[in-house]
């Protein structure tokens, strides 16, 4: 896990058109803070020393180019969640067009629990880059693998870059099937809690959740 693998999976985040205008973040943890791509350098771009090392305060150890704005949420995921070894900032389309309703969501769909829960969380809304929207995101992620940022996209996480990136673009695909339901005047049915708890025992067997 290096630099390579972070530009590697920042690119595919782009060629899925989850990154307009250069938009969202990919970061890995490492023993002194995290690596993450920085801000304003188009994607296809990027080389490996343009990703920065920072530590959990911000502090710059790496890197010459200025570090993402999202730094922060990135920084304060990593101090409260030691499961997560890579997160994962984009505002794909569909889910960022849930996100602008400010709706968590629910079990409409057992894939839900790729997320790690029975809901896929929106966290309140903050302006980007702050302190205050890290503190929402944390939230919004306690015992999660993603939420929503309302008005703004996903966050995703993972034990590794591949598993962060596999969780954003299923939020991508059940965000769309759900706008599909709402759009098509149709009422999703919402699995049962117990039904969930299933599911997500199953998801924690096959080691995919
Ligand atoms: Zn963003």
């Amino acid at each position: 896990m290096s630099a390579r693998d972070i530009i590697a999976i920042a690119q595919e985040m782009d060629a899925a058109g989850f990154a307009p205008s250069k938009s969202g973040n990919v970061s890995l943890r490492t023993a002194q803070g995290f690596l993450i791509t920085p801000t304003g350098k188009p994607y296809v771009q990027l080389k490996p020393a343009d990703i920065l090392e920072l530590d959990h305060d911000g502090r710059v150890l790496r890197g010459k180019l200025q570090p993402s704005s999202e730094w922060r949420f990135h920084a304060s995921i990593y101090r409260a969640r030691p499961d997560a070894n890579a997160i994962l900032h984009n505002h794909s389309p569909r889910a960022t067009a849930l996100s602008c309703a400010r709706k968590s969501i629910p079990a409409f769909h057992y894939m839900i629990a790729i997320a790690g829960g029975a809901d896929i969380r929106c966290a309140p809304y903050a302006t980007f880059g702050t302190q205050e929207l890290a503190l929402h995101a944390v939230k919004a992620l306690d015992g999660r693998k993603a939420c929503l940022l309302a008005n703004h996209g996903v966050i995703a996480l993972g034990a590794d870059l591949m598993s962060a990136w596999t969780i954003a673009r299923e939020v991508e695909n059940l965000a769309g099937q759900y706008l599909d339901l709402l759009a098509a005047g149709l009422k999703p049915v919402i699995l049962s809690q117990a039904e969930m708890r299933r599911v997500l025992a199953k998801f924690a067997d096959y080691g995919r959740a």
